[in-house]
């Protein structure tokens, strides 16, 4: 899959600029950029709002982002708002559970209400080789204090009476994971990040980066260009492309995630509900709707977001197959986004090597949403000076090439 990323664009991709009316910051910040910045942020999806965020909560506010279409275009205004500390290595559940503190803390911190809901996550499995991947982690979990338990079969009923057992073996259910509503969460940031005095550019692509003498780049746009003592590259699926700027390859590509929305029913489904053998996940949104998406393996490397009656007809099968009660439910919303893989499954941190003012902030699979609170908060203490996080020595580019990637053991757990 590697290196054969098709470079289809989205076609869904209206050119709506100058045309969008959104609220105050969401519509960007008016006029030209500025001759000079500290930092610039490219990309404002959920993870380059957060980091945008932190850095002015701590007091650096000379910072632009610079977003090529609106706030939300990318995976974070695509996703499934899925939010779990049910992970299979020790820094992801440690940063997880921050995460999760830190989405229980949003509403209160930043003034919007991000509809967190704490019904927990549900994982189902099928044959007695997904039992024993789910006790491993269940027991590194519990180390760490997560209070994840394993269920019998019927044990699940109690917390989904809907539930079909037939061919169930066994489940994993941590009562303190959720769901959000994403839009809120990016509107959060973007308000805040711009009230300590962030400046936000949206409709404004970086097509070019020219480094400076003496350190820095030129960061160039249709609306100008920006001095910016360092980069973040935070353009999640496109990282590629804008580190190809200056010559870094970075070995993440795009995937196709498709995903649909139902016509909202009466509250029913707590937990976030996830089969690990078909990829099968769904949740019920807080106004109801049945949001949800399966595995669909074989799409290859694409910027394509296009839907397809192949995803609506596998997740049909599947969901009902597992809640028979769902067999009569319309599905009002389909669409997709992209994952930005990574080859370990982990994201990709911290300046890209021989290039010390670029910083990467990419290779977040499916799993950005729930993880962009904590990465932004130490991000942010890093690059004002504090100490790196120990992520940040596990998740460089370098560990790529030079084998280091051994530090980071692999995630397999990347599912809903
Ligand atoms: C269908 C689906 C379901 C998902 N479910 C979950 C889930 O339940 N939980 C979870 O945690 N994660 C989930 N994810 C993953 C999550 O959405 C992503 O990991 C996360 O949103 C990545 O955020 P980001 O800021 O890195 O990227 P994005 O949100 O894609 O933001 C990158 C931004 O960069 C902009 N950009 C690109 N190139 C340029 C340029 N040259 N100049 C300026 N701007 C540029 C893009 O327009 C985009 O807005 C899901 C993803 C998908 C697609």
């Amino acid at each position: 899959m590697q290196g054969g990323i098709e470079d289809e664009e989205d076609e869904s991709r209206a050119d709506v600029s100058g045309e969008i009316r959104l609220p105050a910051t969401l519509e960007g910040t008016a006029g030209p950029l500025p001759e000079t910045v500290e930092i610039a942020i490219v990309g404002g999806g959920v993870i380059g709002l957060s980091i945008a965020y932190h850095l002015a909560k701590l007091g650096l506010t000379d910072v632009v982002v610079i977003e090529r279409g609106y706030l939300a275009e990318g995976a974070s205004g695509r996703n499934g708002g899925g939010v779990r500390q049910q992970w299979s290595t020790e820094i992801n559940i440690r940063l997880m559970q921050e995460s999760v503190e830190l989405c229980r803390r949003f509403a209160v911190d930043l003034g919007v209400n991000v509809w967190f809901r704490q019904g927990g996550y549900l994982f189902l499995a099928r044959n007695a080789k997904e039992v024993a991947r789910l006790e491993k982690n269940i027991a590194l979990q519990n180390r760490c204090g997560v209070a994840t338990r394993m269920l019998e079969p019927k044990a699940a009923l109690d917390i989904v009476p809907e539930l079909n057992l037939t061919g169930i073996v066994g489940a994993s259910y941590n009562p303190s994971d959720g769901i959000l509503f994403p839009w809120p969460f990016l509107w959060g940031y973007a308000r805040q990040a711009a009230a300590y005095g962030v400046r936000i550019f949206t409709q404004t692509p970086v097509g070019g980066l020219e480094p400076m003498a003496g350190g820095g780049y030129v960061v160039h746009t249709p609306r100008g260009a920006v001095r910016a003592r360092r980069v973040i590259n935070a353009t999640g699926a496109w990282s590629p492309k804008l580190a190809e700027l200056i010559g870094v390859q970075v070995p993440t590509w795009p995937i196709r995630h498709e995903i649909c929305s139902s016509e909202p029913l009466k509250p029913f489904l707590r937990p976030m509900v996830s089969e690990l053998a078909s990829g099968l996940y769904c949740s019920q949104s807080m106004r109801g709707e049945i949001v949800g998406g399966v595995s669909l393996p074989g799409h290859g490397s694409t910027y394509g977001m296009g839907s397809t009656l192949e995803f609506l007809a596998t997740y049909a099968r599947r969901l009902v197959r597992l809640m028979p009660v769902l067999g009569d439910i319309k599905i009002l919303r389909q669409w997709a986004g992209p994952y930005d893989q990574s080859p370990d499954g982990n994201p990709i941190l911290g300046p890209a090597p021989g290039h010390p003012d670029f910083f990467l902030a990419c290779g977040f699979v499916g799993h950005g949403f729930m993880m962009a609170p904590i990465i932004g908060k130490l991000y942010a203490e890093w690059l004002t000076g504090g100490a790196p996080h120990e992520i940040f020595g596990r998740s460089g580019l370098a560990r790529f090439a030079d084998g280091s990637g051994a530090q980071h053991a692999k995630e397999d757990f990347n599912i809903g």
